[in-house]
């Protein structure tokens, strides 16, 4: 017997009763069966049959709808477990059977057809599409669909083979997104490694011919073979780091923050006064924070360094760093090209640049303040920009106190 009934003669089709209905166990029924046959063999059978017979008869059916009774019980307790589980599943899971009516579906399938609340979701017809080919061919069946904001895939697996399907359906929204940044970011990775590798390749085909032809043009291209390869090293260097610090930072250390400024800006001395940009720090004495001092001086080194590359000979670029309530704050202020305001929100993304060529000319990737945003997640903080474009930026990391 089927363990299951379908379902009554609502409408047509798995989107249209796409909700919980009532399932009624086989057991129940043979126990139901049981109970009234040893009822009605106890009144009648027993004038006809001899009573030790008859005694014997009853105890077994008795002893049957004992059984039958607990194993009742324990389906029941079964199938509330299942219904937990299926309830607590983010997928959704929708059975159907061979007519294509809803035999049971979980509340996660209304959440993501977007019919909370009891409402009858309706199926896309796409996935509705796949289980119908699934109950047909026998065969496991997927579909992607778009529902409002989000996208949903399906799969259709076809239950025994009397033309039942499995419809499990799963929000892909954020697999697909990831999916794409990644896709994005490998394609701009190798891009930004491609322009050097070709321009180093033709420099070096342009020697080849030069030395014969134009002697006195090798060292130019031997200049731009140099700074190629310079860039190619930093754009390795940089991706290498950002996937570093996306496995997180190690925190063990206790850093003290004016002292790793104060130390890094002394690095960067000698290219502030050859770009003739003043570069000045202002440390207040600050408790220290638990974290990498590394990654945070990859941090520093990444703010220093873009503001003095987007300030202009004559500039001036301050680095400094205070505490208040349980933060430690270290900002970065130049008076540079600024941010035009539409590019603020973008910069901190991998790649992402205002001016292509000006970041290019100076020597930049497009990954600094992605580096700096990671150092900073890392390590509990929250970072923002602020600029005004022709005036200045300010970049400011707050980070917790140990
Ligand atoms: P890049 O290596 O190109 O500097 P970043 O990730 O460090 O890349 O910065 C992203 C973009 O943000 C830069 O290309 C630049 O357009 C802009 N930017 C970052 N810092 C500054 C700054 N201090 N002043 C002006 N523009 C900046």
């Amino acid at each position: 017997m089927n363990a299951r009934t379908t379902f009554d003669g609502r409408k047509d089709g798995p989107g249209a009763a796409a909700r919980r209905l009532p399932l009624v166990d086989a057991n129940a029924l043979v126990l139901a069966g049981v109970a009234l046959v040893a009822g009605a063999f106890g009144a009648a059978a027993a004038r006809r049959m001899g009573t030790e017979r008859m005694r014997g008869l009853t105890e077994a059916a008795r002893r049957a709808e004992g059984e039958l009774r607990s194993r009742d019980r324990s389906s029941a307790e079964g199938r509330r477990v299942q219904d937990v589980i299926l309830g607590a599943m983010q997928d959704g899971v929708l059975l159907l059977d061979r007519e294509g009516r809803t035999v049971f579906a979980n509340a996660s399938l209304a959440r993501l057809l977007g019919a909370p609340g009891g409402r009858d979701p309706v199926l896309p017809v796409d996935l509705e599409r796949a289980a119908r080919r699934a109950g047909y061919t026998g065969a496991e069946t997927s579909a992607e669909v778009e529902a409002g904001r989000r996208w949903l895939r399906g799969s259709a697996i076809p239950v025994g083979d009397d033309g039942s399907v499995l419809l499990v359906v799963r929000d892909v929204t954020e697999a697909l997104r990831l999916d794409s940044i990644r896709r994005d970011f490998v394609a701009n990775a190798s891009h930004e490694l491609k322009t050097p590798a070709a321009s180093i390749r033709a420099a070096a085909e342009t020697i080849r011919s030069a030395i014969e032809e134009d002697p006195a043009a090798v060292p130019r291209f031997a200049e731009s073979i140099e700074r190629e390869s310079v860039r190619l090293t930093r754009i390795v260097s940089d991706l290498l780091d950002l996937s570093r610090l996306e496995s997180g930072s190690d925190l063990h250390e206790l850093v003290r923050l004016d002292v790793l400024a104060l130390d890094e800006c002394r690095r960067f001395q000698e290219t502030a006064s050859s770009s003739r940009v003043e570069l000045e720090v202002k440390a207040q004495e600050v408790p220290a924070v638990r974290g990498s001092a590394r990654d945070l001086a990859l941090l520093v080194r990444n703010l220093v360094d873009n503001a003095i590359r987007y300030t202009k000979a004559g500039g001036r670029v301050e680095v400094s760093v205070s505490s208040d309530d349980g933060h430690v704050r270290i900002g970065v202020t130049d008076t540079g090209i600024g941010i035009p305001t539409r590019d603020l929100p973008r910069v901190f993304e991998r790649f992402y640049r205002v001016d292509r060529a000006r970041s290019r000319e100076t020597g930049g990737t497009g990954l600094g303040l992605a580096i700096v945003k990671h150092v900073v997640e890392n390590h509990d903080g929250e970072v923002s920009v602020q600029s005004e474009l022709g005036q200045g930026t300010t970049v400011t990391a707050r980070l917790p106190v140990a």
